[in-house]
C-alpha cells in the first residue's frame, strides 16, 4: 500500500511512539529513510482520530501543541485511537520551512500523493490510502506561517454530504475558536481536507495566527480546542475548565474576490489590521516602489465587503503576494 513502513502496530492497546520509516537514497546514506515522528493512543474499540501539524513545516503552533497533547495523554485517558503526527511534513518542519527542503513541496498541494513519488508526494500517498481510511476524523492543525498571520481560527470544507458536513461543522463549534469559518465552493483537490471528503471523514483545519512563531495566546487556543475537540468526538473526557464556552463569530470564505494581492513589487504599506470591517474599493494597502521613491505608491484595494482575517507579515512584497483576505457573516 505505501513504501513507508513503520514500527508502529495501530491494532495495538496502548500508548506507542516511534517514527514513520520514508525511504531515502542520498549520497550519505544508500538504503536511508527519513524518520517522521508518530505517537499512537489505543484504548479497544472507538472513535478513531488523526491529530496533525507541520503539513507545513513553517506553522509552529500545532507542532508545539500536539508534541504536549502527546506526552500527556495516557492510553488509559482514552477510548478509541488517536494517532498524532506531530510534523506531517516532518523534513519541512526540520528546516522550519513551508515547503520540504527535500524535493521543494508542500504537502497539502500533494494529495492524493504518489506511492513512487518524491518524498512528499510518498508522505501525502501514506496519509491518504493508509492513516485516512482508519480514522473517522482528521483534525490539521494550520498557522499563518511565515507569510500570513491570522485571526485564531477553525475552519471547514463545504461538503456535498449534509450530513458529513453537519458533523464536520459540529466539531468546529466545539473546537471553540474565536473565529470559525467554512470555505465554501472550495475547489482545492490536492489538500488535506479533500482528502479526506475523498476517504468519507470529517476534517478540520485551524489557522492559529502564525508569523513564523508561537504565542501564548495562539497555543493556550489550540491546545484549548484540541481537547475540547477529542471530547467532543467521544475519545477522551473534557476537563471541567474547559466547558465554557466562549464567543466565537461564524464567517465564510469565498473564492477570488475575498483575497487582495500585490499588483506591484515594493514595500508594503498596510493600511488596515486583522479584525478590521472593510468595505468594497476600500484602499487595503500602498505598495511603495524601492528603486524609485520618486514614484506614488501603488495602491491596493479589497474587491468587495468583509472582515479581515488574515494579513501578511513580511514588509517586501512582489506582484502575486497574498496581502490580505476576508471572510463574512
Ligand atoms: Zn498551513
Amino acid at each position: 500500500m505505501s513504501r513507508i513502513s513503520t514500527e508502529i502496530d495501530f491494532d495495538k492497546d496502548g500508548r506507542q511512539t516511534g517514527f514513520l520509516r520514508l525511504p531515502h537514497s542520498v549520497d550519505r546514506s544508500a538504503y536511508g529513510w527519513i524518520p517522521i515522528p508518530i505517537v499512537c493512543l489505543r484504548n479497544g474499540p472507538g472513535p478513531r482520530v488523526l491529530l496533525m501539524a507541520g503539513n507545513h513545516g513553517d506553522e509552529f503552533e500545532g507542532q508545539v501543541a500536539l508534541a504536549k497533547l502527546a506526552r500527556s495523554l495516557t492510553a488509559d485517558q482514552i477510548k478509541g485511537r488517536i494517532i498524532i503526527l506531530p510534523t506531517a511534513n516532518a523534513p519541512a518542519a526540520r528546516a522550519g520551512k513551508r515547503n520540504s527542503p527535500v524535493d521543494g513541496l508542500n504537502l497539502n498541494r500533494c494529495f492524493p500523493g504518489n506511492i513512487n513519488g518524491s518524498p512528499t508526494e510518498m508522505i501525502a500517498h501514506y496519509i491518504e490510502t493508509v492513516l485516512l481510511p482508519q480514522c473517522d476524523a482528521v483534525i490539521d492543525v494550520h498557522s499563518g506561517g511565515q507569510s500570513l498571520q491570522y485571526v485564531p481560527s477553525t475552519h471547514i470544507r463545504r461538503s456535498p454530504d449534509a450530513d458529513r458536513f453537519a458533523r464536520a461543522s459540529a466539531l468546529m463549534e466545539a473546537f471553540n475558536a474565536p473565529f470559525s469559518w467554512v470555505f465554501e465552493g472550495a475547489r482545492e483537490t490536492r489538500a488535506l481536507n479533500a482528502a479526506a471528503e475523498r476517504c468519507g471523514i470529517i476534517a478540520l483545519g485551524t489557522e492559529l495566527c502564525g508569523g513564523g512563531t508561537v504565542t501564548p495566546n495562539a497555543l493556550r487556543i489550540a491546545e484549548r480546542g484540541l481537547r475540547r475537540a477529542l471530547a467532543h468526538l467521544g475519545v477522551t473526557a473534557l476537563d471541567p475548565p474547559d466547558a465554557e464556552i466562549l464567543p466565537s463569530r461564524r464567517l465564510q470564505v469565498g473564492s477570488y474576490p475575498f483575497y487582495v494581492y500585490a499588483e506591484d513589487d515594493g514595500v508594503f504599506e498596510p493600511l488596515v489590521a486583522l479584525e478590521d470591517v472593510v468595505t468594497a474599493d476600500q484602499p487595503a494597502a500602498l505598495i511603495h516602489p524601492v528603486d524609485t521613491p520618486w514614484r506614488a505608491p501603488h495602491e491596493a484595494h479589497f474587491k468587495q465587503a468583509g472582515i479581515v482575517v488574515c494579513a501578511r507579515v513580511p514588509g517586501r512584497v512582489e506582484r502575486g503576494d497574498c496581502l490580505f483576505h476576508l471572510a463574512t457573516p
